[in-house]
């Protein structure tokens, strides 16, 4: 038994490897040449705008700027290009791979699936594209009822409907699973913006309104490592998120009532995807009440995968 994950093993990585997000346009668009897909885009829609007048003027109006300076050469190259390097392309090869060799040679148990589902553990992850939980932990299909947000939050019960709360009303009261894992991240862009927000929602920017869902987490990071610098206080945040997530959904009478009875577990996974590390902890209950030591919540089963 230990309390949540001291504050000094949070910081066992080295911080300077620890590389600042930053919006660039190659981020925003995932290619080291986004211009060169924007001009594919664009030809894309050129080229089918036969069919649709919508297209026409919506293409002739957007392609003055992109498209200007095409040589007639590399026209021909893009078209090229747009037949043989789609990125759908790769997704069909991808997607017929999985039919062959996983649905087809485990059959069986793809057809019980279509059928019904009966995973153990709803999942609760960060909408980041490096931390598909599936894809670390190893969950197949109908292991693992998973939402994913931005910065892996549960808001708490009293809040305005969100698609996370519909999963976990769905998963724990018709599902009925024995576990709940929030996996929370390094490296969290959703934690870092909660960090430089103001101390107050903005209904003007979704990012803010939802992130600010962590306020607590912020201002407990804030009162307990403010000697730390900037990207430290976050890494802190990310993991005090957790924390604020898991007793979030005690909040929530259905999850409570198991939890209390032992049906369901809750749980708080780190996955440190710099040093591939993972942290799992588990909230301990003491009859009704969440088990309390030096005035923080107890966990159990606490374990470093490395
Ligand atoms: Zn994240």
């Amino acid at each position: 038994m230990a309390l949540f994950p001291p504050l000094s093993s949070l910081f066992k990585e080295p911080l300077s490897t620890i590389p600042l997000l930053q919006f660039k346009s190659s981020s925003i668009f995932g290619c080291k040449e986004n211009f060169g897909e924007i001009e594919r885009t664009q030809f894309r829609i050129l080229s089918s705008s036969k069919s649709s007048p919508g297209l026409i003027l919506k293409a002739s109006r957007e392609g003055q700027g992109l498209t200007q300076g095409l040589r007639s050469d590399k026209l021909e190259r893009i078209a090229e290009t747009e037949k043989g390097n789609d990125v759908f392309d790769e997704m069909k090869r991808r997607f017929l791979t999985f039919k062959k060799h996983t649905y087809m040679e485990n059959f069986d148990h793809y057809k019980n699936l279509s059928n019904r589902q009966a995973p153990k553990f709803t999942v609760v992850a960060c909408a980041d594209s490096r931390v598909c939980p599936s894809t670390i932990l190893g969950f197949q299909p109908g292991e693992a009822f998973t939402v994913r947000n931005v910065a892996n939050m549960v808001p708490p019960y009293e809040s305005e409907p969100s698609e996370t709360k519909a999963a976990l009303e769905f998963s724990v009261n018709f599902l009925e699973v024995e576990n709940i894992l929030v996996i929370g991240h390094s490296c969290c862009g959703g934690i870092r913006a909660l960090m430089t927000m103001p101390d107050e929602a903005d209904s003007s920017s979704f990012i803010r309104s939802w992130v600010f869902v962590g306020k607590k987490a912020k201002l407990s990071t804030k009162a307990a490592a403010s000697n730390l610098n900037f990207d430290q206080q976050c890494r802190h945040c990310e993991k005090e998120s957790i924390n604020n997530s898991l007793l979030n959904m005690l909040t929530y009478p259905w999850i409570s009532e198991k939890v209390i009875k032992g049906k369901l577990s809750i749980h708080g996974g780190y996955y440190d995807f710099i040093n591939c590390t993972f942290e799992k902890w588990t909230l301990q209950y003491e009859g009704s009440n969440l088990k309390e030591e030096n005035g923080k919540f107890a966990v159990k089963n606490q374990s470093f995968w490395c």
